[in-house]
């Protein structure tokens, strides 16, 4: 008789990162299952350990996942609803790809990957949030995409400006999210989903670090080798 294959809650996979959303995940974000401070948004351009070959790959187009729980160490991508013996804490409630992984047979999870993935828009016009919060998401998207990033830093060894440019980018956008968490009064836990990872965590994927002086001002730092960013896609 062939043995059934079942999943040995091992943790293993949820260990790898948290999902990405669906739109069949919406009704979770509607009934609160999940918060906007449970979600973590990985932009366009940034990158991601393809889920099919290992390969770190800048996503074609940004992915909202459940992010880490808050406070995780750097390296740290498991799912904040893993619990300490390996069970989902939303397990009747587990989002699309959840429902779909299976390690010793990933085929299901695979075929899901370019399918109807949730975005930061699609999510806010979804849970019918102030049109401010979408404005902010692009007004955000439009200074500090990973496209023009990667631009000026391919240019800031030879050109002055381009480092500039670089450099004001970063610090906009450590601004910018202060400013949202204090004049839009949204909380701090919210603003890796509207406006992705910090850029001063990120960038570390151009080969660059950012070092905050006791200024208060920040100075770029190219890495001797190139590290690579984390998550899943
Ligand atoms: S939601 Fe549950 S099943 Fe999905 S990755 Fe997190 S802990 Fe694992």
């Amino acid at each position: 008789m062939e043995k059934v294959r079942s999943c040995r809650q091992c943790g293993t996979c949820c260990r790898a990162g948290g999902p990405a959303l669906h739109v069949e995940d919406m009704p979770l974000l509607k009934e609160g299952v999940l918060q906007l401070n449970d979600l973590c948004t990985f932009r366009a351009g940034e990158l991601v350990r393809d889920t099919s070959d290992g390969l770190i790959v800048p996503l074609p187009a940004e992915i909202v996942k459940i992010a880490p729980s808050s406070g995780a160490r750097p390296d740290d991508w498991a799912c904040r609803f893993l619990t300490g013996d390996n069970r989902c804490f939303i397990h009747g409630s587990k989002p699309a790809e959840c429902q779909a992984l299976f390690c010793e047979d990933p085929s299901a999870l695979l075929s899901m990957q370019d399918h109807e993935r949730l975005d930061r828009l699609g999510i806010l016009q979804g849970l019918d949030a102030p049109a401010w919060l979408a404005e902010s998401v692009e007004s955000h998207e439009s200074r500090c995409s990973y496209a023009r990033l990667a631009e000026l830093a391919e240019n800031m060894d030879s050109d002055g400006e381009a480092r500039r440019a670089f450099l004001e980018t970063v610090e906009y956008d450590r601004q910018f999210r202060g400013l949202v968490a204090e004049k839009g009064r949204v909380r701090p836990e919210m603003l890796d989903f509207l406006f992705g990872r910090p850029l001063l965590k990120t960038i570390i994927m151009f080969g660059i670090d950012a070092r905050r002086n006791a200024d208060g001002s920040t100075t770029l730092v190219q890495m001797a080798t190139m590290p690579h960013s984390g998550g899943r896609s």
